[in-house]
C-alpha cells in the first residue's frame, strides 16, 4: 500500500495518509521513551511486536463488538486504521496499583482493587500529562456526559475481555491506558478505540513471578525487554513465522521463560 504524507509523529509511532480517503496507516517505532521523553532509547524488534500484539489485541475486540479503528495489519511494523479525531484524554484503568498511583497516594505497590479504576489525564507533553477529573473534561469541552459515560463503559467492558485474555495464558493486567476518538460517517458521530494496546501501554506480570513482561522493563532499567514482549506474544500464540523478526536478537528469551 502506498504511504502518502507523513500526518503526524507521536513518541512510538508516525502516522502517514493512506490512499483511500478517512484512512491512515500507522507505523509502528522501535523508539522507547519514558518520564515524558526524559529517557529515551531505540530498541530493535520493539515497533513490529507492538504491531503484531496491538493487532491481535484490537481484532480480538473488534471481534466482540468493541468498534476500533483497525481495518488490518498491512505488514511488519503498519497497520491501517481509520482516521479520528483523537480525544486529548488517556484513560488509565487499573486493577492492581502500581506506578504514578503507588506515588501520588501513598498507596502500597500491588494491592489488589476492589473493582476496576479508571483515571483521566489531559494529553499534554508539555504540562507532562496532567491528572484531570471528570469536571475538566465537561468544563474543557474535551467530551461531552454522554460521550465519557460512553467511554467509561468500553473502558470497563476492555477490562473485562482482557483481564480473561491474559489470565488465560498467566499474565495479569495491571494497568493500562486507553485512548478514544470520534469518527463521523454517514453524518453521525461514533466514538472508538484508538491508538495502541500493547506492552508500551499496559503493566503485565507473570501470574506465578510476578515478572514483569512491560515497558517496565525500560523504564527500571529491568533489561530483556524485546524477550519480554515477545512472552507476551508467544502466550498469546501469535509468534509466528511471519512475525519472524529473527534478523533481532532474541536469544535471552529462555531465560525469561526458564526463571518460572
Ligand atoms: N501509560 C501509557 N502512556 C502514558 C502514561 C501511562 O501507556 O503516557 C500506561 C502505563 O504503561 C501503565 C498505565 O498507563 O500501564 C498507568 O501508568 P501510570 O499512571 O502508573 O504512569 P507511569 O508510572 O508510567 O508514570
Amino acid at each position: 500500500m502506498k504511504k502518502g504524507k507523513k500526518l503526524y509523529e507521536g513518541k512510538a509511532k508516525i502516522l502517514y495518509a493512506a490512499p483511500e480517503k478517512g484512512t491512515a496507516i500507522q507505523h509502528f517505532k522501535d523508539h522507547a521513551t519514558a518520564f515524558n521523553n526524559l529517557k529515551q532509547s531505540t530498541i530493535e524488534g520493539k515497533g513490529i511486536l507492538n504491531n503484531r500484539i496491538s493487532e491481535h489485541i484490537l481484532s480480538s475486540l473488534n471481534q466482540i463488538g468493541i468498534e476500533t479503528h483497525l481495518i488490518k495489519r498491512i505488514n511488519m511494523r503498519e497497520q491501517l486504521i481509520k482516521l479520528v479525531e483523537i480525544i486529548p484524554i488517556e484513560f488509565v484503568i487499573r486493577n492492581i496499583a502500581t506506578g504514578s498511583l503507588t506515588k501520588r497516594l501513598k498507596i502500597e505497590d500491588g494491592t489488589v482493587l476492589d473493582k476496576p479504576l479508571i483515571e483521566f489525564f489531559y494529553k499534554n507533553d508539555e504540562l507532562n500529562d496532567p491528572m484531570i477529573a471528570r469536571e475538566h473534561i465537561y468544563a474543557f469541552e474535551w467530551a461531552t456526559v454522554e460521550e465519557l459515560e460512553f467511554i467509561v463503559n468500553q473502558c470497563l467492558r476492555i477490562n473485562d475481555f482482557m483481564q480473561g485474555m491474559f489470565k488465560g495464558v498467566g499474565i495479569k493486567l495491571v494497568d493500562f491506558k486507553l485512548e478514544f476518538g470520534r469518527l463521523i460517517q454517514n453524518e453521525k458521530k461514533r466514538i472508538i478505540l484508538a491508538d495502541e494496546i500493547s506492552p508500551d501501554t499496559c503493566r503485565l506480570w507473570d501470574v506465578t513471578s510476578e515478572e514483569k513482561l512491560d515497558k517496565d522493563r525500560f523504564r527500571k532499567d529491568l533489561g530483556n525487554l524485546i524477550e519480554a514482549y515477545q512472552e507476551v506474544a508467544r502466550r498469546l500464540n501469535i509468534l509466528h513465522e511471519e512475525t519472524n523478526i529473527s534478523s533481532v536478537k532474541f536469544g535471552k528469551l529462555r531465560s525469561i521463560r526458564n526463571k518460572k
